[in-house]
């Protein structure tokens, strides 16, 4: 059986890091919340893998805390799309900003 090779962990950030990472830039995405349909599962919440999303102050006439968009990052959602795909009352959604 071929072992693969064991690699340093600089060889393994050049390995994993595009040679031209430069050239790309990321999307960016607007979060809309839908806060009468939040059911505050925090699924949205755990899978974002920006962070951006947290559980809010604020009460709904369903008696949850909807998400939000927490401080400071308003600018960091990259529209992935993960926090509308795993919602289960369709209670957000993103649309790309174009840059
Ligand atoms: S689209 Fe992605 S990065 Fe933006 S809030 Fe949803 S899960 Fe987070
Ligand atoms: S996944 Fe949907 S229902 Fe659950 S906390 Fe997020 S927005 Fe609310």
């Amino acid at each position: 059986m071929i072992k693969p090779p064991i690699l340093s962990e600089s060889q393994m950030e050049i390995w994993r890091k595009p040679l031209n990472l430069q050239n790309f830039k990321s999307s960016r995405g607007e979060v809309h919340i839908i806060e009468e349909r939040c059911k505050e599962c925090n699924y949205c919440i755990n899978y974002c893998p920006k962070e951006v999303l947290e559980r809010s102050d604020k009460t709904n006439s369903h008696g949850y805390h909807p998400v939000t968009v927490k401080k400071g990052k308003e600018d960091a959602c990259v529209a992935c799309g993960m926090c509308q795909t795993i919602c289960p009352d369709f209670a957000i959604f993103i649309t790309e900003v174009k840059t």
